[in-house]
C-alpha cells in the first residue's frame, strides 16, 4: 500500500536527484533529431475529403474539406475538389481529429529507469510530444522558471514543442510527499532538488504565499499533494488545502491534486479541488463515492498507463509503443530488458511495489468504469516523463487502456482533446475542429472511433497551422 504510492513520482524525484549527484556516471542517451524545422505554409492548406472527428460532440462528419489559413482553421465544409489550395493533403479514408492534449506530464523530468542514471533532455522530450501528435501538455510539476521559459520559447516560436500549461513546484506539507522521499537520498539531494520539485508549507498563510509566487511566475494551474506518502508522512491540513483553493480560484487558476485512495479523492471534492491528477488506485471506488465526485464536478485523470508501465517493468514484460521505439534510442530502451531489471540496485522495494501494482491490475479499470457510470468527467493524461517507463507518446496507450476499461472511443477522444482543453482554459482556442480554432490537427490512418489504436497511425501532425516535419526512422 505504502510502497506503491511512494513510487508514483519516483521517476521524477530520482531523475532530478541523480542528475544533481555528480558522483554518479550520468549518461546521455543518444537521441536522434525527431523533427526538422517546420515550414510556414504559403497560402492555404486543405485536408481534402476527410472523415472529421470535431470533438465538439461525439459525432463524425464524412467527406469534409478542412481549410487552414495561417495558424487557424478557416473552413469546415463538404468536400469540393473544384476549389484548389496551395497545399493539398489527400485525406480520403483517413480521419482528421484535433491534436492531443496530455493532462499530466513533466516536461523537465525523465522516464529512464533509476539504474540508467540518464539526464533529462527537454529538447528531445518536447520534440517527442509533437512527433507523437501531442500538441498541448499540462506540466504538473517542475521548476517554475524552467518550465515557464520553455512555455514562452514554444509560444514565441523559438523552439518546437507542444503548447505548455504548467503548475511549477508541487505544494506539499513540510516533510510531506515528495520531500518525504527525497530526504531518503541524503542531505545533499535534499538541498539540491527539493525546492525545485516541491514547496513545503506549514500554515495556510505560507500556502497562500506559495500560490501567489506561482501566479506571478505565470503558472496556469496549482498542484498540491492530498495524500500521506509514505503512510503517516505529514500531509496538508484541510485548512491549508482550503486556503490554496481559495487563493488559486481568486486568480482564476484551477487546483490539481496528487491523490492515492478514495478518501483523498473525496476530501478533494469536499474542499473544491478541480482536478484529480491520478485516479483512485489504492482502494476500490464505490458507486456512492463516485457519485459524490461527480456531483462536485471534479475532473479525474486516471493515468492508468504509468501503473501499467511499472507493472510491465517489474514483471519483465515491458512493451513500449511503436511510437516510443521510433522516438527513443534503441540502446537506451534496452535498459528495460530483464537482465538490467534483474541487476538493478533498487530492486527490493521496486519489485515489492511492482507486485502490488500487479495485484491491483483489476481494480484500476473497475474504478474508472465506476467513475464513468457515476458521471465523473474523465480527462486523459499519462504522467509522461514523470514516471519510469512512461514516455511522451504514452497518452496513446492511456487511450487504449481507457477504452479497454469501458470508456466509449468518442468519449475517450474528447477527454484527450476538447474536454481537456476546457479544463485548461475557460474558452479554449484549441481542442476542437471548428472555424476560428487553432489548427492543431492529426490526420490518422483508419478510424479511432472503431479502433482507438488508430491514433498512433499518424500521417500528418499540424501544430498551430504548421505541419510538423517528422523525421521517420530509417
Ligand atoms: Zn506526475
Amino acid at each position: 500500500m505504502v510502497r506503491r504510492a511512494c513510487f508514483l513520482l519516483l521517476g521524477l524525484v530520482l531523475s532530478v536527484v541523480l542528475a544533481a549527484c555528480a558522483l554518479f556516471p550520468v549518461k546521455y542517451p543518444e537521441y536522434r533529431a525527431l523533427l526538422s524545422e517546420g515550414k510556414t505554409a504559403v497560402g492555404k492548406t486543405v485536408f481534402r475529403d476527410a472523415r472529421v472527428f470535431t470533438a465538439v460532440d461525439g459525432t463524425v462528419l464524412e467527406h469534409q474539406d478542412v481549410w487552414v489559413s495561417g495558424s487557424t482553421i478557416e473552413e469546415l465544409v463538404p468536400t469540393d475538389p473544384s476549389r484548389t489550395a496551395e497545399v493539398e493533403i489527400d485525406a480520403r479514408g483517413k480521419t482528421l481529429m484535433p491534436g492531443l492534449v496530455d493532462m499530466h506530464v513533466h516536461t523537465t523530468a525523465t522516464s529512464w529507469p533509476p539504474w540508467y542514471l540518464a539526464m533529462p533532455d527537454t529538447k528531445h522530450t518536447l520534440e517527442a510530444f509533437l512527433y507523437s501528435g501531442i500538441t498541448t501538455v499540462n506540466d504538473l510539476g517542475g521548476a517554475l522558471d524552467e518550465v515557464g521559459t520553455l512555455r514562452n520559447e514554444v509560444a514565441d516560436g523559438k523552439r518546437q514543442g507542444p503548447r505548455i500549461f504548467f503548475a511549477g513546484p508541487i505544494i506539499t506539507a513540510r516533510g510531506g510527499y515528495p520531500a518525504s522521499l527525497i530526504s531518503e537520498y541524503g542531505v545533499l539531494a535534499q538541498a539540491a532538488v527539493t525546492d525545485k520539485i516541491c514547496t513545503q508549507v506549514t500554515t495556510p498563510r505560507e500556502a497562500t504565499e506559495a500560490v501567489l509566487r506561482r501566479v506571478s511566475g505565470g503558472a496556469t494551474i496549482i498542484k498540491i499533494v492530498v495524500a500521506d506518502i509514505p503512510s503517516g508522512a505529514p500531509r496538508l491540513t484541510e485548512e491549508t488545502i482550503a486556503a490554496v483553493v481559495k487563493e488559486a480560484h481568486a486568480h482564476g487558476l484551477k487546483v490539481a491534486a496528487h491523490i492515492d485512495d478514495a478518501s483523498d479523492a473525496l476530501l478533494c471534492a469536499k474542499l473544491g479541488v478541480d482536478l484529480l491528477a491520478h485516479g483512485v488506485i489504492t482502494s476500490a471506488l464505490t458507486p456512492e463515492e463516485a457519485k459524490t465526485l461527480a456531483a462536485a464536478k471534479i475532473v479525474m485523470v486516471p493515468t492508468m498507463v504509468n501503473y501499467e508501465r511499472f507493472a510491465q517493468i517489474a514483471q519483465k514484460r515491458y512493451t513500449p509503443l511503436q511510437l516510443t521505439i521510433d522516438t527513443e534510442p534503441k540502446a537506451s530502451l534496452e535498459q528495460f530488458a530483464p537482465k538490467y531489471v534483474d541487476a538493478a540496485v533498487l530492486t527490493p522495494g521496486f519489485f515489492k511495489w511492482g507486485d502490488e501494482i500487479e495485484a491491483h491490475v483489476k481494480t484500476r479499470p473497475v474504478n474508472v468504469k465506476t467513475a464513468l457510470e457515476a458521471g465523473v468527467q474523465i480527462a486523459v493524461g499519462s504522467d509522461a516523463m514523470g514516471s519510469v517507463g512512461t514516455f511522451a507518446p504514452d497518452i496513446h496507450h492511456e487511450l487504449e487502456l481507457l477504452v479497454a476499461a469501458g470508456m466509449p472511443n468518442a468519449d475517450a477522444l474528447m477527454g484527450a482533446t476538447s474536454r481537456a482543453a476546457k479544463v485548461l482554459m475557460d474558452k479554449p482556442h484549441f481542442g476542437t475542429i471548428e472555424v476560428g480554432k487553432s489548427a492543431d490537427l492529426l490526420l490518422v490512418d483508419g478510424d479511432p472511433l472503431t479502433d482507438i489504436s488508430a491514433t498512433q497511425k499518424l500521417v500528418v501532425v499540424m501544430a498551430r497551422g504548421k505541419t510538423v516535419q517528422r523525421n521517420l526512422p530509417k
